[in-house]
């Protein structure tokens, strides 16, 4: 591995601060025994950065993100905050740096470990063994199209309008992440959308079908319309190896698919920018759940899903797979031996803290090497 990347680490509130600083001990152990060379910043988003700063990120905070070579974020939010002007609330902090390292895409993996079987609401045999990938587009689509907003017809009748608009360069850049996330895995994309009765839908379908026919012939591509793939998601998910997608459909899919695995405390995600010349991509990891403040400061919250963002990093921005199947296999080893936060209680198990899933963790890690 190339040594000296730079890390920025943003644990921000609730839990955050707690399932970093178990991510941290691997870290660590990653610098002493797989000789991971980085340096790390930290820094304030959210909540923390309000009280302290009076902003949700400052601007030295965006422009360290900009100058790392990957973002490690916990969560933000929180009650005590509820009443901040909307422009300093502790999401802000997050959307400002999506927005501002132009993260267009998203990925979220749903794998289901066998020791975590049970925990899915689908019959084991549906989704033993699975191991799927959501590429959401981020950036542009529905969410963010113009014309938006409500407004009133001259007879009075009350209307309200959202735009679902796709540039072909937006769907170009979230579709190559797509085939080559593809060609590192199963090599085999489907790429989603409603062609059947959406023009953006042709649209991003063609656009897709050019560049595979360009320069990704080799990678297996199938098209789907969005509801048979929601349908397909719980029917038979093992179908899938990496699906790419837009903002909406991607941000519903993602959720089934996440559910798959059964819990939010184990479910990381990355968001990825543009790739510059030397192929150095801007990167946030994090989990997907949120600040949880009903348990935070109590030792309670599961740090898996920080620690599989983690392992993320180490894989795509760093490409250091052999580390990432390390993190993995020790948090496998961990949860087969029957260790268990409360979030993912079972019967039999034995219930720990996160300082005591963290040390779990890096025990397995000293046995694996
Ligand atoms: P949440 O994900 O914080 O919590 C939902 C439930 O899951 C809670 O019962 C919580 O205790 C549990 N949970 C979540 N993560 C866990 C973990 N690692 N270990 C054990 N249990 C865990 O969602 P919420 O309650 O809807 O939101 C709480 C706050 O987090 C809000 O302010 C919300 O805006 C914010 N939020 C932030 C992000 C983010 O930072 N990306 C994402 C979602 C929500």
């Amino acid at each position: 591995m190339p040594a000296n990347k730079k890390i920025l680490v943003l644990p921000g509130d609730g839990i955050g601060p707690e399932v970093m600083r178990e991510t941290e001990r691997v870290m660590d152990w990653l610098a002493k025994r797989r000789s991971f060379s980085y340096e790390v910043s930290r820094g304030l988003v959210g909540g923390s950065a309000y009280d302290a700063k009076g902003v949700s990120i400052t601007d030295e905070t965006v422009a360290d993100a900009m100058a790392a070579d990957a973002v490690l974020f916990g969560s933000v939010g929180g009650p005590k905050w509820d009443n901040v002007a909307r422009q300093h609330r502790p999401e802000a902090g997050l959307l400002r740096l999506r927005k501002d390292l132009d993260l267009f895409a998203n990925l979220r993996p749903a794998i289901v470990f066998d020791s975590m079987l049970d925990a899915s609401t689908l019959k084991p045999e549906v989704v033993k063994g699975l191991d799927l990938m959501i590429i959401r587009e981020l950036t542009s689509g529905v969410y963010f199209g113009e014309p938006r907003g409500s407004f009133k017809k001259p007879d009075g009748t009350r209307y309200a309008i959202d735009t679902q608009c796709y540039t072909a360069p937006e769907v170009e850049r979230v579709a190559r992440v797509g085939f080559d996330l593809a060609k590192k895995r199963g090599n085999k994309l489907h790429s989603i959308e409603k062609a059947n009765v959406m023009e953006t839908g042709v649209f991003w379908r063609a656009e897709v079908t050019a560049l595979h026919k360009k320069d990704y012939a080799s990678v297996e591509l199938h098209h789907m319309y969005a509801d048979n793939c929601a349908m397909q998601l719980v029917r038979n998910p093992k179908q899938f190896d990496v699906i790419v997608t837009d903002n909406l459909f991607g941000d519903l899919l993602s959720d089934c698919a996440a559910m798959l695995t059964g819990s939010l405390g184990m479910l990381p995600s990355a968001s990825l920018g543009w790739a510059d010349s030397s192929g150095r991509r801007r990167a946030l990891y994090e989990p997907v759940h949120g600040s949880a403040p009903d348990i935070a400061g109590k030792n309670l919250a599961n740090p898996i899903a920080q620690l599989l963002s983690l392992s993320m990093m180490l894989r795509y921005s760093f490409d250091d797979g052999a580390s990432a199947d390390l993190v993995d296999d020790a948090i496998q080893r961990v949860l087969a031996s029957g260790v268990r936060t409360g979030d993912i209680m079972a019967q039999g198990a034995r219930k720990v803290s996160t300082v005591e899933m963290g040390s779990a963790i890096l025990a397995e890690l000293d046995k694996l090497v």
